[in-house]
């Protein structure tokens, strides 16, 4: 993997969303594993200890891929290709704003300020692009992201209700308006605390579960967002190479962990349409 250069974040929204992301992932970590797992499995019983260990499987998995997702390059400054190879009826293109050439299904980031290879788009989570190289992380941690929230929010509900007495129309007011406990006087019990934790935990599931959706989708059909309004889909390869194309060859241990080496059939910068891949597949049997 080649490193980023600059990996801060560079506008005040990139910084503040990542800043979020640093302090609610641990923060629900603690939540979960350490409060509400321990209030409804008993330590050391072989549930707590299964529990335990999947939560800390998905933590890893979060972790490590957004790491990657932030640190990996995925820009067109990658030395590839030789700019002698490129070719305009390859669909390269002169990008004004880098002053060079750049690949097709390349697209420029003004906030990057760099084009990115095969560039999804600005994801200000991890202040950075997601493009080629830094797709399969970015999903994943997406994924994760999701089966943690979906996870927890189940074992959530037991826990909370049993501590929380429902009395109407406050309670109301504080789950819709997490923040209007700052209004309405904290009164100090840590169970005020935890139902924040509670409503912004639920919150994320619904949020990441709509953009889980939207992107594999996406992905099924071999596109990119730059290019889902297209109505002719150039690049689709068939849902099962199109999933190679973003979690490489070994796709199946990608799932699984991030730290395992995947190639990607493509390199970002030459492409293959339905029919040259095909006719490549054809010469190789
Ligand atoms: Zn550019
Ligand atoms: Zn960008």
């Amino acid at each position: 993997m080649i490193i980023r250069k600059r990996i801060w974040p560079r506008t005040l929204s990139d910084f503040f969303s990542m800043v979020f992301i640093l302090t609610i992932v641990p923060l629900l970590y603690w939540f979960e594993l350490w409060v509400v797992l321990p209030a409804i499995y008993e330590y050391p019983t072989l549930l707590y200890i299964l529990h335990f260990s999947f939560g800390n499987f998905i933590m890893l998995n979060i972790v490590g891929n957004f790491t990657y997702t932030v640190f990996c390059d995925t820009s067109t400054r990658r030395d590839i290709m030789p700019i002698s190879a490129a070719n305009t009826k390859d669909g390269w293109r002169l990008c004004a704003s880098c002053e060079t050439l750049a690949p097709p299904r390349s697209w420029h980031c003004s906030i990057c300020d760099v084009c990115i290879l095969k560039r999804d788009h600005h994801c200000i989570f991890t202040g950075c692009c997601v493009g080629h190289y830094n797709h399969r992380y970015f999903i994943m941690f997406l994924l994760y992201l999701f089966i943690a929230t979906m996870y927890s929010f189940y074992y959530n509900n037991f826990f909370i209700w049993n501590r929380i007495h429902f009395e109407f129309p406050m309670s109301i007011i504080k789950i819709v308006f997490p923040l209007a406990i700052f209004v309405f006087g904290f009164d100090g019990s840590i169970d005020q605390f935890y139902l924040l934790l509670y409503i912004v935990s639920t919150v994320g599931m619904l949020f990441t579960g709509v953009l889980c959706t939207y992107h594999i989708c996406l992905i099924l059909n071999g596109n990119v967002a730059n290019e889902s309004n297209k109505k002719i889909h150039m690049y689709d390869l068939g849902w099962k190479q199109n999933i190679k194309e973003v979690l490489g060859e070994r796709w199946y241990l990608a799932l699984l962990l991030p730290y395992v080496k995947s190639q990607l059939p493509h390199n970002g910068v030459v492409w293959d349409t339905l029919s040259s891949w095909q006719y490549t597949n054809s010469k190789t049997k």
